[in-house]
């Protein structure tokens, strides 16, 4: 009888496992059988803003997740992975279902921390899971079509997401003729970029209506939010910024895990306690090597995660390590972006420019292709 090819259960399908999936051949090569767990479409964050500030279609910042599994002929269950037994090799899934795995690799991103529980009342929107800002841009534009008066919204969240919804927020406002009320409310100074950068970004907001509020959002009031100093700010919509931290199933594995929830892998990739889980993206944490979340991580990751996985069939690992530096370009919703490069920034509209062009091939590279299905 063959011997059973060993089983790795990619779970999440974030920037690294879709290079993955991509080259599912090379882990059948080795022998080793992949099955991917994730929601059937995957939201892009880099052009998550740009759906939101009115720009693009939200079909543009998406990939079918479902579709380029079909075409690499990797088995897919559409559904999240709530719990596992790392006892047993198995994972709970969404779906009722459990998965039985041999090596496990997490690429689940990230979610908006809410440490004052504001998710679920009414009117509070969180950055992150992305399609969440669907729903908030939809409901905006409801507002807007309705004869009310403009409403207030507050973004809680001084970090580069934050300043980025407010940008995105003022464009979708710009868009449709109407001046924002927005207050963006950050707790420390904008620490995250060149300061002169994160200077000029602050006074290009402020021109465009955006109103900065040191403070930190700790309750939702009926048409207010409540802030820790027991001021109150006029609010119809709060949207939840502050930060990132790691998807929650990431904790559930028990592993050994940064303040911020990511689990802590070694140079392989692999958890610091346990060979058999797999980490890359925003839901891992490099020792030695911490980096902010950003998707640049997982997709310079990916290639090694590919390798290593394949290694699950017999051969050595490779080691990755991050990058000191990286470029990122926020979309200011304009049609001007920033980018920065460690101490070097420039704003403008070939900022983005540039922004669009990078994320568009991205996209367009990790699409599945039409055409035949290979299964080999
Ligand atoms: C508003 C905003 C704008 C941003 N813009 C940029 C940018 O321009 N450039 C940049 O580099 N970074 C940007 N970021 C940061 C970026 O979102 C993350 O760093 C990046 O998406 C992390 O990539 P990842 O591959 O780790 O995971 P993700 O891209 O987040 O993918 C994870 C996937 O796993 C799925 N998943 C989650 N939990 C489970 C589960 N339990 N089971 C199965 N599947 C699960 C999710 O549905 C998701 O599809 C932005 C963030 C925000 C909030």
């Amino acid at each position: 009888m063959a011997p059973a090819r060993p089983r790795v259960v990619l779970v999440g399908a974030g920037h690294a496992h879709l290079h993955v999936l991509r080259n599912a051949a090379v882990l059948r090569a080795a022998g080793v059988e992949p099955v991917l767990v994730a929601p059937s479409t995957f939201h892009y964050s880099g052009l998550a803003t740009g759906v939101l500030s009115g720009a693009l279609t939200a079909d543009r910042a998406q990939i079918d997740v479902a579709a380029l599994a079909s075409h690499f002929g990797v088995r897919h269950i559409a559904a999240e992975a709530t719990a596992i037994d790392r006892a047993a090799r198995r994972l709970r899934l969404s779906d009722g279902q459990d998965m039985i795995y041999d090596a496990l690799s997490l690429n689940v991103g990230s979610v908006t921390p809410d440490p004052y529980h504001l998710t679920g009342q009414a009117d509070v929107w969180s950055t992150k899971p992305l399609n969440s800002l669907a729903c908030l841009k939809t409901r905006l534009e409801n507002s807007i079509c309705s004869s009310r008066p403009d409403p207030a919204i507050v973004i809680a969240g001084g970090g580069p997401s934050g300043f980025e919804i407010a940008a995105a927020l003022a464009g979708l406002l710009e868009r449709n003729a109407r001046r924002p009320r927005l207050h963006l409310v950050w707790k420390r100074e904008a620490g995250w970029g060149p300061r002169r950068a994160t200077s000029r970004l602050t006074t290009a907001l402020q021109r465009r209506g955006v109103v900065l509020v040191h403070g930190e959002v700790v309750e939702r009031e009926t048409g207010a939010c409540r802030l820790s100093d027991g001021r109150s700010l006029a609010c119809d919509m709060l949207v939840l910024a502050a930060g990132l931290s790691a998807a929650p199933i990431v904790t559930a594995t028990g592993l050994p895990v940064s303040s911020e929830g990511r689990l802590q892998v070694g140079p392989t990739l692999q958890s610091v306690a346990d060979p058999t889980v797999f980490a890359v993206g925003d839901c891992s944490v490099m020792e030695g090597s911490p980096r902010p979340a950003a998707g640049v991580f997982g997709v310079r990751a990916a290639p090694i995660l590919l390798h290593n996985l394949a290694a699950l069939g017999g051969g050595g690992m490779r080691r990755y390590r991050p990058q000191r530096q990286w470029l990122s370009i926020m979309d200011l919703g304009d049609g001007t972006g920033l980018a920065m490069r460690g101490r070097f920034w420039w704003m403008g509209r070939s900022a983005l420019a540039l922004k669009r062009r990078l994320d568009l091939d991205f996209i367009a590279a990790m699409r599945a292709p039409s055409g035949e299905v290979l299964q080999d």
